[in-house]
């Protein structure tokens, strides 16, 4: 039998029985707030979806199409990347266009993003141009 993966609220915990980390509410709370506040540094709003899930701990990431925009905190501010997935919804890369680049603006890690993957688009029209 697998263990849940529904969070439980119990006290000040909120942490599923698969994760078993005594994750807690309040992390929750801001990972959601996090996501908000990203959310409101991008540019372009629309289509955004705030994702936030258990995994030991809280996580949060944006989403968009096929694109994953990625929140890191090494403790000097946010820090963006992204992972573009062939799918939309997708969460994985592609190695044909992703990249290690980070940002501390939003708008910027998803522009580098955009340009790697129209460059390989053009790459492979140019590559089967002719047939
Ligand atoms: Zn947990």
């Amino acid at each position: 039998m697998s263990l849940s993966w529904t969070p439980v609220l119990k006290g000040k915990r909120y942490c599923s029985p698969a994760c078993g980390n005594g994750c807690t509410l309040k992390e929750h709370l801001v990972a959601h707030a996090i996501g908000k506040t990203v959310l409101g540094m991008l540019k372009k709003k629309k289509g955004w979806k705030i994702r936030v899930w258990e995994n030991l701990g809280w996580h949060v990431q944006l989403q968009k199409g096929g694109m994953n925009l990625h929140i890191h905190d090494y403790g000097k501010g946010l820090e963006f990347s992204t992972l573009l997935s062939r799918e939309r919804g997708g969460s994985g890369g592609n190695p044909d266009w992703t990249e290690t680049f980070h940002s501390k603006d939003p708008n910027v890690a998803v522009a580098r993003q955009l340009k790697l993957a129209r460059k390989c688009i053009k790459q492979f029209q140019n590559s089967i141009k002719g047939f």
